[in-house]
C-alpha cells in the first residue's frame, strides 16, 4: 500500500442499461475519504443505480468501477464480497429487518463475515445500538419498533464492523419529517467521526444541507457541486448549462 490513500469510490464513464432503459448514462464520480455528499435527483434519474454500483452491488455494463483502489473487474464474485463486507455499509429507505428477530441479533448477524467469535459480535453489536441511542432497544423486534428507530437499528447494522463507507439510499423516505432529522443528524455524526457517507434522496432540502451535491437527471450527473466549484475558474459563465 502506498501512503497516499485512494479514493474510497471512482466511477469512470459508468453506465448501466437495461434492456431498453439506459439508468446510468457514463457517470464520472470521485469519492474522497471523509467526503459527506447528496446523490439527489427525481424518481427514475439513476440514483439507485448508481448507489448499487458503487456499492459493487451491481457491475456496470460499462465503465469502470474503483472501490478503496481495487478495480472492481480484476476482482471474483468472492473476493468482491469480502471486500464489500469490509468496506462499505448500505442502509435502505424499508430498513431490511427481519421479523422477529431483536436487534441486537440483527446488527450482531451483520458482523458474521468478520470471523469474530459469537459473544464478540454481540458486544460490538451492542455497542453499536448504543451509539445510535438504542441501548434501550436490544431486545426488541422490528414490530415493537417506530419507523425512526427501525432505520438507527439499520444504521447500527450498518456500520457496527466500523466500515469506511456508508451508502444510505432514500434513508429517510418512509420516516415522519421529525424520525428523518434524527437519522439525518446520526449520519451527521458518523461522517464527524470519520465515515464517508453517502446519502441518496429526491428530497432537495436535505441535499442542500450536505457539503456536496452531485445531481442525477435521466441518469446522467447534470451537476455536481466539487467539480462544479473546481472547473469555475476554467469555464466562461454559463458554459456549464
Ligand atoms: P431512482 O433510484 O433515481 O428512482 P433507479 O436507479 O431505480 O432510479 O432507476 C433508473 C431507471 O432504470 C428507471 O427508469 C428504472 O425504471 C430503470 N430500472 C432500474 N432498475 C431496473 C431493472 N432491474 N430492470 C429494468 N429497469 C430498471
Ligand atoms: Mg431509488
Amino acid at each position: 500500500m502506498s501512503v497516499r490513500s485512494h479514493p474510497v469510490v471512482a466511477l469512470a464513464g459508468a453506465s448501466k442499461a437495461y434492456e431498453d432503459v439506459v439508468a446510468l448514462r457514463s457517470a464520472d464520480l470521485v469519492i474522497e475519504r471523509g467526503e459527506l455528499l447528496a446523490v439527489v435527483g427525481p424518481s427514475g434519474s439513476g440514483k439507485s443505480t448508481m448507489l448499487n454500483i458503487m456499492g459493487t452491488l451491481d457491475r456496470p455494463s460499462t465503465g469502470t468501477v474503483r472501490v478503496a483502489g481495487h478495480d472492481i473487474d480484476d476482482l471474483s464474485d468472492r473476493e468482491l464480497s469480502a471486500l464489500r463486507a469490509s468496506t462499505i455499509g448500505f442502509v435502505f429507505q424499508q430498513f431490511h429487518l427481519a421479523t422477529g428477530v431483536p436487534a441486537l441479533d440483527s446488527v450482531a448477524d451483520g458482523l458474521l463475515y468478520s470471523g469474530m467469535p459469537r459473544r464478540e459480535r454481540r458486544r460490538v453489536a451492542e455497542r453499536a445500538l448504543r451509539r445510535v441511542g438504542l441501548g434501550h432497544r436490544l431486545y426488541h423486534e422490528p414490530h415493537q419498533l417506530s419507523g425512526g428507530e427501525k432505520q438507527r437499528v439499520a444504521i447500527a447494522r450498518a456500520v457496527a464492523g466500523d466500515p469506511p463507507l456508508l451508502l444510505a439510499d432514500e434513508p429517510t423516505g418512509a420516516l415522519d419529517s421529525r424520525s428523518g432529522a434524527v437519522v439525518m443528524e446520526l449520519l451527521h455524526e458518523l461522517h464527524e467521526a470519520g465515515t464517508t457517507v453517502v446519502v441518496i434522496t429526491h428530497d432537495r432540502d436535505i441535499a442542500s444541507y450536505l457539503p456536496r451535491e452531485v445531481r442525477l437527471k435521466d441518469g446522467r450527473i447534470e451537476h455536481d457541486s466539487a467539480v462544479g466549484a473546481a472547473s469555475a475558474a476554467l469555464v466562461p459563465e454559463g458554459a456549464l448549462r
